[in-house]
């Protein structure tokens, strides 16, 4: 079994990346990609650990981009995109990955000045202390938890944080196309982070992954946690029919989703076999 979509404290996960790869080797998982928000920086910490312990590992990233609305009206929507085999990062991607970190601090600071406003504040030090440079939503949330602000930290997103939320801020990211373009220039493989939060169904759905797949995009995330067993067959099945590879993974982030487990996601509903791997490595060579 392998697990391609961890977070660690170099972004929004609680596990540094030494108690990933630890756990990760005891749990007898066959190979491992951390895929942290807009950074290499877990990556990089987490490769010496790994030739320790002789877990293979695998370079990866997880981008914030957006889909321009279908209809002149409508909202862009947020789509999370998977990036791997970027090891050593190309330069062109290094710089672009550092001005998609700036416009994440960029919205922080408007989303701390936005929740003193509605009087329940997180200050820019306190956000920076739980989540150093790459910090994130789900740091807002615990710290508001902690405040007394909100019960729970899906409270913290469904009241305040969430896109409907009162306090959301817009973050500008830039487009799906623009960041399949950097993976694939960079020689990695991008693939769709759980289309399930397209939150498109049916017809729309696959539409948009048609589009994607014109876009170059070159797999779809068919394990994940949020997945039920039908939503993944059915992703195995568009993948089939748009010529694209499957990729997998528990969006690992320890406390900060409780009740997914690394590896095996939530209850069991993430057991990607090692055969994923192989054919991306194909690709990659290819
Ligand atoms: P950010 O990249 O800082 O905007 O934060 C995005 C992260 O917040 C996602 O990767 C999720 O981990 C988390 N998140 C976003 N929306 C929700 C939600 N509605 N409920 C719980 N967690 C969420
Ligand atoms: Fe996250
Ligand atoms: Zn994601
Ligand atoms: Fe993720």
């Amino acid at each position: 079994m392998i697990d391609l979509h961890i977070h660690t404290t170099a972004s929004d996960g609680t596990w540094t990346p030494e108690q990933v790869v630890v756990a990760a080797k005891q749990g007898g998982l066959d190979a491992i990609a951390i895929t942290d928000h807009d950074t290499f920086a877990g990556y990089e910490e987490a490769q010496p650990v790994a030739a320790r312990e002789g877990v293979p590992l695998i370079c990866g990233i997880e981008l914030s981009t957006k889909l321009p609305p279908a209809t002149p009206n409508g909202r862009p929507k947020t789509v999370h995109l998977l990036g791997y085999f970027l090891r050593p990062p190309a330069a062109p991607l290094l710089e672009w990955v550092k001005t998609q970190q700036a416009i994440r601090h960029e919205r922080n600071v408007q989303l701390s000045a936005r929740l003193a406003e509605l009087g329940v504040p997180v200050t820019m030090a306190e956000v920076r202390e739980r989540g150093r440079s790459m910090a994130g939503r789900p740091h807002f949330a615990s710290l508001m938890v902690e405040k007394g602000y909100v019960a729970t930290l899906q409270e913290a997103f469904d009241k305040y944080l969430d896109e409907k939320g009162v306090a959301y801020v817009d973050k500008h990211d830039p487009s799906l196309a623009e960041g399949i373009r950097q993976v694939r220039e960079a020689g990695g493989i991008a693939s769709l982070a759980h289309p399930i939060r397209l939150n498109r169904f049916g017809r729309e759905e696959e539409d948009l992954i048609r589009q994607m797949a014109k876009m170059g995009i070159h797999a779809i995330e068919a394990w994940h946690p949020d997945h039920t067993e039908r939503h993944r067959e059915r992703y195995e099945i568009l993948a089939q029919r748009y010529r694209l590879a499957v990729t997998g993974g528990s969006d690992f982030h320890g406390d900060n989703k409780p009740g997914v487990a690394l590896g095996t996601g939530k209850g069991g509903n993430v057991n990607v076999p090692r055969k994923v791997l192989e054919r991306l490595r194909g690709l990659v060579r290819a």
